[in-house]
């Protein structure tokens, strides 16, 4: 906000829309894009769409329509996260004596960024797992890239996020499983806009269209990963599977939804007590750490989202000022779960396909080459 309100003009919001004119000129690039969840819900703001228009499928046709040649789901790839964190969770509560605790989780790269620099000490209860948009890079370069016959250097990997952090994030040298970066080019949805407009589209006008495969099919576990409690509830979903041998009750852990800046909760999983805590806004999430620390408060498994109501209220969403819009966005992505076929990212057909095929079982030796960080490196860049 302050970049937008600087009253002489001297800090300028970042502009990577040019990167994408350059890549789409060039011959020897396959140009590959993911959406994250929370894009889906602001993107058609800018152009009044009603929500009958305002769909998934219309934003897809806008990014056909701009030349990329494929275009895919982060929220496959947050499935994908919740097989590895869910499995994590599972290890760790196996094996409690191994392990600091609680677990928390990694999604975040503000949330990240922030214990490395002022709670180093919690760095090694951040889940290794990466977040959705490092894993959809990291597959998109080996196993896509496999599938197409493409090395990853004729890749450019490109993100559209509602945040600023990931473009810190997809520069950390940690982050470069297939040999380049793992993620090119990141485009915030205001960035996003931008590029529509420069190319006069009317989503309007344009046809729905679906997402490409194998990286394309998700479920509501995926999509409600942009609002707070969004990771918490998906990983919770797959963790009660495992243990428990059936699916949760559709409602067994909608209590971790909302916007407050806290809210924990209790879950029975196989007989056990799990103590769970889902924070939003990094001021938050620094007094829990300091709780934590002091032993004034013990919880099992932690979810941090740095932004007031996780993605849909990130840094890089289109700005109403003086509104807070993360309720109704957060709200959009909670109807679209109940309209997906799936809700748990274990019956996520491709991404069975892609353990099947590829990388055996969730935390293989290959799963941890490509999916995981120990978030060690995060202050080096390259
Ligand atoms: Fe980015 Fe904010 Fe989402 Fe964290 S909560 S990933 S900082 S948009």
């Amino acid at each position: 906000q302050c970049i937008t309100h600087c009253p002489v003009g001297a800090l300028k919001e970042r502009n990577d829309v040019p990167k994408i004119y350059d890549v789409l000129a060039d011959p020897n690039k396959v140009t590959v894009v993911q959406v994250a969840p929370a894009v889906r819900t602001s993107w058609a703001e800018a152009f009044n769409l009603p929500p009958e228009l305002a769909t998934e499928g219309r934003m897809v046709a806008t990014l056909k329509k701009i030349g990329f040649d494929y275009v895919f789901d982060t929220c496959y790839a947050a499935d994908v996260t919740i097989m590895e964190e869910a499995s994590e969770l599972l290890e760790h509560l196996q094996k409690p004596q191994d392990h600091s605790w609680p677990m928390f989780t990694s999604c975040c790269p503000g949330w990240v960024s922030y214990v490395n620099k002022t709670h180093p000490y919690f760095v090694p209860n951040l889940s290794t797992t990466k977040s959705p948009q490092q894993i959809f890079g990291a597959l998109a370069k080996s196993y896509f890239a496999q599938k197409k016959g493409l090395k990853p250097k004729e890749i450019c990997s490109i993100s559209i996020m509602p945040c600023v952090s990931k473009k810190r994030e997809a520069a950390l040298f940690s982050m470069r499983s297939s040999g380049t970066h793992d993620v090119d080019i990141v485009l915030t949805t205001r960035e996003f806009i931008r590029l529509l407009r420069a190319e006069h589209i009317n989503p309007a006008m344009l046809d729905e269209q679906p997402f490409d495969n194998p990286l394309g099919q998700s479920t509501g576990a995926g999509v409600i990963f942009g609002a707070s409690g969004g990771v918490m509830e998906a990983a919770l979903r797959t963790a009660y599977h495992v243990i428990e041998g059936k699916e949760a009750p559709e409602d067994a852990f909608t209590d971790v939804r909302g916007t407050e800046g806290r809210k924990v909760r209790e879950f029975t999983l196989g007989g056990a007590t799990l103590r769970t805590c889902t924070v939003s806004g990094l001021g938050n999430a620094g007094k829990l750490l300091d709780e934590l620390k002091a032993g004034k408060v013990h919880y099992d498994f932690v979810e941090v989202m740095a932004c007031p109501g996780g993605c849909v209220g990130g840094g890089g969403q289109p700005i109403h000022d003086g509104e807070e819009r993360a309720d109704v966005l957060g709200n959009k992505l909670y109807t679209i779960d109940s309209n997906r076929p799936l809700h748990q990212s274990h019956n996520n057909p491709d991404v069975q396909e892609l353990y099947k095929d590829f990388l055996e079982k969730p935390l293989s030796e290959k799963a941890e080459q490509l999916l995981h960080s120990d978030h060690v490196k995060e202050h080096n860049y390259m």
